[in-house]
């Protein structure tokens, strides 16, 4: 094969290809500012986030870490929607991204960026900045999906002077379909739990609809989740005492992402409850809490054992609260 000719074919075969790149040079954003001048308390939480203890970004002579540099940049998550909200962002960069999601390359994801710097950053400069949309990759199909690499190049002032270059490259991409997937009418279904020679027995009881403690024979302390040997006397003989089913939420968390259906009561990926019970016996179990709406569920909270049938080849036992939350 000719080399250069998968190129050739590439191009002949992707007119999107050619209006993504004739967007190459334009401008990304135009005298964007910052929205706070360098300054040390946003030095203080990146160093303390990043655990960085250089002496550098301390004191009365403190520069700003150098990587920092987009953080000046950006506008924050709550980025004022007017027109002049100081992203600078431009016409032809909405337009890019627009043809991108028109084309049915609707996701994002940042891949990688390269910095230089020019002059250290101290409290006090005010940031400026202008970015160029420097290339657009040929069609790649990448583990994610297929799509086309943007890269802009931001060029960073400090007071009127270069400071920076921050050069950032994203994929806009069409998800992959994944191979597993499912026909909607199947039913969403829980990840199988681990069995092995250590919890088989807490299984074994499950099946039989008994939530069973383990109790070490050598001091009778009792442990939950089951493992090989005493945590108390290390003592590895034990045998069961059943739960009698009564608890209270000891701690809960409540899951709003990722969206997964089959943990959610109405099927629809909705929010839920992981709850904490500490049953009457004293040792405590992770749950869910049904009965109540996720958002209902508290700490004290009664709540009765039950066995819940997920899926034709699973049962598990939840918390049924035993008042209306
Ligand atoms: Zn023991």
């Amino acid at each position: 094969m000719k080399p250069g000719a998968q190129d050739v074919q590439a191009d002949v075969s992707d007119p999107l290809h050619e209006r993504l790149t004739s967007y190459a040079g334009r401008p990304a954003a135009t005298a964007g500012t910052g929205k706070d001048p360098v300054n040390l308390p946003m030095i203080r939480h990146w160093c303390e986030a990043m655990g960085d203890t250089s002496a550098a970004y301390r004191g009365p002579d403190a520069v700003a870490p150098p990587a920092m540099l987009q953080a000046w940049t950006m506008r924050g998550l709550c980025a004022d929607p007017e027109p002049d909200d100081g992203t600078g962002r431009s016409a032809a960069y909405d337009e890019l991204l627009g043809l991108l999601d028109g084309a049915g390359y609707t996701s994002v994801v940042a891949t990688d960026c390269e910095q230089e710097y020019l002059r250290p950053l101290r409290p006090g400069d005010r940031i400026t900045f202008d970015a160029v949309i420097e290339a657009v990759s040929r069609r790649k199909t990448t583990k994610l999906g297929t799509g086309y690499f943007v890269t802009t190049r931001m060029d960073v002032h400090a007071n009127g002077e270069p400071a920076g270059t921050h050069r950032f490259r994203f994929l806009k991409y069409r998800p992959a379909q994944r191979k597993t997937a499912k026909p909607e009418s199947e039913p969403p279904l829980r990840p199988r739990p681990v069995i092995n020679r250590d919890n088989a027995g807490f299984w074994a009881g499950v099946a039989e609809h008994r939530l069973l403690i383990q109790r070490c024979t050598g001091c009778a302390t009792l442990r939950f989740p089951w493992l090989p040997g005493c945590n108390a006397c290390a003592g590895q003989e034990w045998d069961t005492v059943e739960a009698g089913g009564e608890g209270t939420v000891f701690s809960h968390v409540v899951m709003h992402h990722p969206s997964f259906p089959a943990f959610d009561p109405s099927g629809e990926g909705g929010p839920y409850a992981v709850a904490l019970i500490e049953l009457a016996e004293g040792v405590r179990i992770l749950g869910n809490v049904v009965g109540v709406p996720y958002d209902k569920v508290r700490v004290g909270l009664p709540v009765r054992l039950e066995f819940l049938r997920t899926d034709p080849d699973l049962e598990l036992p939840v918390f049924r609260a035993s008042e209306g939350g």
